[in-house]
């Protein structure tokens, strides 16, 4: 394993948290370092057009990422693509970040802004047609259905927003709800009732993903008021029921909601000390971009506190008393 300088913190993931810890982390002349698996962004580049920041009116996913990219490295952000595989405390109070590629960091702070992966339906089906016709991203994926029927599941932001996007390839979009109600905002669901592409199937569960050699052909769907059963005929579907946080790099025990997410304190410091939590990771009422980034802007700001007062600490610790 190659051993690395000791860091003053280390953000864990480069979504708009992320981006955004380092920024401020910079500009707090605090020697940062940001691992993240894939291109910097993460959610933006799943969305295609980004309509609720404020200051843009509209925007694409990947050029809000790449602005928030240049604005972090313009203040110094060094970004290394590698995964974590765990971070963990050390007798000295310090962490230790071991990655994939066999890299090991050390930092007396970390942030963690991993984000989530998508929630799963379960059902039979859904594993054997993912990448064949079942999807967790309609900007990565829906090109590939140009002129299909497409069924959509869930009924929260995500599911609706993109719904909207998929009618652009699909000849029409089923968005399919277990309840007789969205859960999705206002504006959202008036745009989609708005679109004649899209018709919403209410009160129905989705009990089996089935299909052929060429991939999804049908859902079969469970009324959840009656129980009867029904068939519709696709030809792809995509996945949209949530998202579970990723935290399983930390195994240490730590405070919790009953979904996983991280529980912090106003700092955005979990109970794990030293241990700073921002983003979609942490148990919070909404998942915005402005929430992500402002959880950020705040544990970047209460970790230079924090390693001001550990060094505060460790002076004292290290100068005798006066008799
Ligand atoms: P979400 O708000 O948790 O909605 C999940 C949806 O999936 C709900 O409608 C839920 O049904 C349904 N669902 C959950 N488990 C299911 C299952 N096993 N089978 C069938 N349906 C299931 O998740 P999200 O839409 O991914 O959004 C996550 C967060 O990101 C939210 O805070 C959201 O506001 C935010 N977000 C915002 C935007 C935006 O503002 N433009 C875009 C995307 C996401 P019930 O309603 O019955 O519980």
């Amino acid at each position: 394993m190659a051993e690395r300088n000791p860091y003053d913190v280390i953000i864990v993931g480069a979504g708009p948290a992320g981006l955004c810890a380092a920024m401020y982390a910079g500009r707090g002349m605090l020697r940062a370092l940001t691992i993240e698996r894939g291109a910097p962004g993460g959610e933006l580049l799943n969305t295609d057009l980004i309509e609720d920041f404020i200051g843009f009116e509209s925007i694409r996913g990947w050029e809000l990422a790449q602005k928030f990219a240049d604005h972090a490295r313009k203040f110094g952000a060094e970004i290394v693509t590698d995964t974590v595989r765990s971070v963990r405390k050390q007798a000295d109070g310090t962490f230790e970040v071991a990655t994939e590629m066999d890299e090991v960091y050390h930092a007396p702070a970390v942030i963690l802004t991993a984000g989530g992966t998508p929630v799963k339906l379960g059902v039979p089906g859904e594993r054997e047609y993912a990448g064949r016709g079942v999807s967790y991203c309609a900007v990565c994926d829906g090109a590939f259905f140009k002129g299909a029927a497409l069924a959509v599941i869930g009924g929260g932001d995500a599911a609706v927003e993109e719904a909207d996007y998929l009618t652009r390839y699909a000849s029409k979009v089923f968005v399919v709800h277990r309840r007789d109600r969205l859960r999705a905002s206002r504006i959202l669901q008036e745009r989609a009732f708005a679109n004649a592409k899209i018709e919403f199937v209410w009160n129905q569960r989705v009990v089996e993903i089935a299909g052929g050699e060429a991939g999804v052909e049908h859902l079969v769907l469970e009324n959840t008021a009656t129980g009867a059963r029904s068939t519709l005929a696709v030809g792809g579907v995509f996945v949209f029921i949530g998202f579970k946080p990723n935290t399983k790099m930390i195994e240490e025990h730590f405070e919790h909601d009953a979904g996983g997410y991280f529980v912090t304190d106003e700092r955005m410091m979990t109970s794990i000390e030293g241990l700073f939590a921002a983003g979609d990771v942490r148990s919070q009422l909404t998942r915005q971009i402005t929430t992500a980034v402002g959880d950020a802007t705040t544990a970047a700001i209460a970790v230079e506190k924090y390693l001001s007062a550990r060094r505060e600490a460790a002076a004292r610790e290290a100068t005798p008393a006066a008799s």
